[in-house]
């Protein structure tokens, strides 16, 4: 089952040949994704085989819209919002800890 707008702008080519398949049709699910050098096998009705496809985001012109540059940046964003997050916790443990120290 396909819901429009699960995967707007995400299609997978074939790397034998012109095949390009609408990732929607397809029942995939990327909201907000990024990803560069992604690769799942699909089939190609085409070459009438499963071919191990590009995964790409693409503009309205066709054309892949997600550099590499682009796609390090939100990871190493991601990464950074993660480890400030952890280091809050753990802040907000030795934190709690003293305090209970000292109350003893
Ligand atoms: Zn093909």
């Amino acid at each position: 089952m396909s819901i429009k707008g699960c995967a707007p702008g995400w299609v997978a080519r074939c790397p034998k040949c012109p095949y390009q398949v609408d990732l929607e049709s397809l029942g995939w699910t990327r909201i907000g994704a990024y990803s560069w050098g992604k690769r799942h096998s699909v089939h190609c009705p085409d070459c009438n085989r499963t071919r191990w496809m590009r995964i790409l985001h693409v503009d309205e012109n066709g054309e892949p819209d997600q550099p590499f540059g682009l796609v390090l940046r939100k990871v190493l964003g991601l990464q950074l919002l993660i480890w400030c997050g952890v280091l809050f916790v753990l802040a907000l443990i030795a934190v709690v800890g003293m305090a209970v120290v000292k109350m003893l």
